[in-house]
């Protein structure tokens, strides 16, 4: 069992995508674990992708990220973090393949819709961002 970080960026949260998002997860085995609905300040978005600082796309991307509410969750299942990414699809909407989230819903290459963890490092960081050890043993 492996659990990883998604969340419904702003641009799904306000089209109601919620809940079309979740199900392509709970479809695919993945269950939800722990989940909550906040605005990121500019400082938190900031924190949340701090990897991609030096980025070209760094201070528009943080800027949309703060822009609205967004859905944060914890999945858990077998393979979670690779078989989100295969759920979510490329970055780029355009190069996103058929079936996938972002194919569907995405919007551009920055407003498309859902994060997912890359790596078992990026999981175990961004989980405790939004979630503490207690929100996630009383989901237990
Ligand atoms: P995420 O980390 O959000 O799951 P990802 O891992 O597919 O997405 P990253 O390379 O980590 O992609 O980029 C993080 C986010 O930054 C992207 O999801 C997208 O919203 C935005 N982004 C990435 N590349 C660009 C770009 N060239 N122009 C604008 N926004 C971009
Ligand atoms: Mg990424």
């Amino acid at each position: 069992m492996e659990r990883t970080l998604v969340m419904i960026k702003p641009d799904g949260v306000e089209r109601n995508l919620i809940g079309k998002v979740i199900n392509f997860f709970e479809e695919k085995n993945l269950r939800v674990v722990a989940l909550k609905k906040v605005r990121l300040s500019k400082k938190q978005a900031q924190a949340f992708y701090v990897v991609h600082k030096d980025r070209s796309f760094y201070e528009s991307l943080t800027d949309y990220m703060s822009s609205g509410p967004v859905v944060a969750m914890v999945l858990e299942g077998e393979n979670a973090i690779q078989k989100v990414r295969e759920i979510m699809g490329a970055t780029d909407p355009k190069e996103a393949k058929e079936g996938t989230i972002r194919k569907l819903f995405g919007l551009d290459k920055e407003k498309n819709t859902v994060h997912g963890s890359d790596s078992p490092e990026s999981a175990q960081k961004e989980i405790p961002f939004f979630f503490s050890d207690y929100e996630l043993l009383s989901a237990e």
